[in-house]
């Protein structure tokens, strides 16, 4: 596998994508996701010049953390409540913020080590599963809350719409609009993988969370 050469092709992709919305392919961030890649590719990565990569286990973090010292981790799966002080302790971001209780927990944890966490919120608008986001009505409480906190920075909404369904794509694009007229301000969204990353490039996608098409295969 050539990862220099997938790197190539995506960018390919996405600039196609670009071209055909008007965007600039400069304002779209990949961020690389290593679930289950070792750390020999992670740092081919790096050597491309990534510095963030995204994780869906809280161990597999903790088990890569000692060997990348210099990687900003973040978190995109699912995360437990008791997970929140390792996660605190490990990540830069938190991809995947989605209840209050958790919130709340992340609050304590990054209190108690002084420690600033960018967290985004990950939202579930067709209430497919609670594994995937929190509901539409809870987005507004939770980015008050994280705004009242000192050390929790919010960074923007993180939506996984079903996979191919342009429809769902367009729902999310609607949602963050509505989320920056309510706050009155830019919000990020994250959204799009390898495989629907045109859709969500032209659903207006700030960050890609890419793993297979760079990576291979798991
Ligand atoms: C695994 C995963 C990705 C990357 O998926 P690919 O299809 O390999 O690009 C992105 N986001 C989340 C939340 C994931 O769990």
């Amino acid at each position: 596998m050539n990862i220099k050469q997938n790197l190539e092709h995506l960018h390919k992709r996405i600039s196609q994508s670009c071209e055909l919305s008007g965007r600039d392919p400069g304002s779209i961030e990949i961020l690389p996701v290593t679930k289950s890649k070792n750390v020999d590719l992670i740092k081919q990565l790096q050597a491309l010049g990534f510095k963030k990569f995204g994780e869906n286990y809280i161990q597999e973090i903790e088990k890569k953390f000692p060997l990348l010292p210099s990687v900003d981790w973040i978190a995109i799966g699912h995360l437990q409540t008791n997970k929140s002080a390792l996660a605190t302790r490990l990540c830069h971001t938190i991809l995947s913020l989605d209840s209050m209780r958790l919130a709340k927990s992340l609050d304590k944890e990054s209190q108690r080590i002084k420690k600033d966490l960018t967290v985004w919120i990950q939202v579930d608008l067709w209430e497919q599963s609670p594994m995937k986001g929190c509901l539409r009505d809870e987005v507004e409480s939770i980015m008050d809350f994280v705004r009242e906190t000192p050390n929790l920075c919010f960074g923007g909404l993180m939506i996984l719409p079903p996979i191919g369904d342009s429809k769902a794509f367009s729902d999310s694009h609607n949602f963050r609009l509505e989320i920056e007229q309510k706050m009155q301000k830019k919000v990020l969204l994250s959204m799009g993988m390898s495989e629907d990353l045109e859709l969500a490039v032209m659903s207006g996608t700030d960050q890609l969370r890419v793993g297979s098409a760079l990576l291979g295969a798991r």
